[in-house]
């Protein structure tokens, strides 16, 4: 067994290293290969998790990003146009079934040449509609994953779990059920507040997350002062980052997105993923610290709120 777990390893680190060397000679070849990022179709969830790792706690009701069809594909269209290829794109939300024109985004990227993968994340209270599910069942390259949130304390919805798997096995879509059990624990995002570390402290707290969970929206839920400075569209760092723009508008983040209708968009991608500092990263708790566990997916009903100053601590 040891043998066999010591060869598979090998085979893993020569997979890696191949890899490694032929993505680096298709960058010097100038080609620009996006691993993953993050789709956020809606900051609307039908659940409320005191802890969200994608900020949806802050949210106001009055304050929600939902992207349009329209918004998502122009800003999805500047992207693909720009780079060589997209290993794989994950769909998430808040929860990405509550999107209308879910069916249309999945037919948009199933027929994308340079993606080679693409998957929806869903809490599991939720089926699919028809048309997503005929969307889902025509492409080839699509996977529905699906969080199991049993082992919430204080769910106040049911899950539908059972009945989304079955929606999935009769229309032949490939899923995967993320289970938990009760012993399942999250890591604890914390609070979320403007700290005012020093410019180095923030690019330490970035080298300690190194969250790889590139986030893109659409230019909707921006103010209306602000619709130009990334009007197509931004790819931000991470989803707390992404989220951070709606709740704190664009501006304050100028410079640690990519904004897509930039005229040298390759060039910014590049630059993107060698910078080290973005502003987002003063907002979370000291990333290098050891990791506090807490209960998952326990609901709130209240609305946070992120603060200004270190009197939060
Ligand atoms: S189910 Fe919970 S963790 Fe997931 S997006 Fe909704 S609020 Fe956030
Ligand atoms: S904002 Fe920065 S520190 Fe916080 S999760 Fe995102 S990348 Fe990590």
């Amino acid at each position: 067994m040891y043998l066999i777990r010591k060869l598979q390893k090998h085979h893993e680190n020569t997979a890696l290293k191949l890899l490694h060397f032929y993505f680096s000679l298709r960058f010097k070849l100038g080609k620009v290969d996006i691993p993953y990022f993050e789709l956020v179709l809606t900051t609307k969830c039908t659940l409320r998790c005191e802890s969200c790792n994608n900020l949806m706690q802050y949210f106001h009701p009055k304050n929600q990003y939902t992207c349009t069809i329209e918004g998502i594909t122009q800003a999805l269209d500047k992207l693909f146009t720009a780079i060589d290829s997209i290993q794989s794109i994950r769909i998430i939300g808040g929860e990405p079934l509550l999107f209308k024109d879910l069916d249309k985004i999945i037919t948009y990227l199933g027929k994308q040449e340079k993606l080679l993968c693409f998957n929806i994340v869903t809490n599991g209270t939720l089926l699919f509609r028809q048309e997503a599910l005929h969307a889902l069942n025509a492409c080839l390259n699509v996977e529905v994953h699906i969080s199991d949130y049993s082992a919430s304390a204080n769910l106040k919805i049911p899950l539908k779990r059972e009945a989304l798997i079955n929606q999935l096995n009769t229309h032949n879509i490939p899923y995967y059920v993320l289970w938990t059990n009760n012993n399942s624990s999250w890591w604890d995002p914390g609070r979320i507040y403007k700290r005012n570390r020093t410019k180095e402290e923030i690019i330490c707290n970035f080298k300690a997350c190194m969250m790889p969970c590139v986030s893109l929206m659409s230019n909707e839920g921006i103010t209306s002062g602000e619709k130009n400075i990334a009007p197509s569209g931004a790819l931000f760092v991470c989803p707390i980052a992404s989220s951070l723009s709606r709740l704190r508008g664009l501006k304050e983040f100028e410079g640690d997105f990519i904004n897509l209708s930039d005229s040298n968009l390759k060039t910014r991608i590049i630059e993107f993923y060698a910078q080290s500092f973005f502003q987002a990263c003063d907002y979370c708790h000291d990333m290098w610290l050891e990791k506090k566990y807490i209960p998952i997916a326990l609901q709130t009903d209240k609305i946070l709120e992120i603060q200004n100053t270190t009197l939060c601590k």
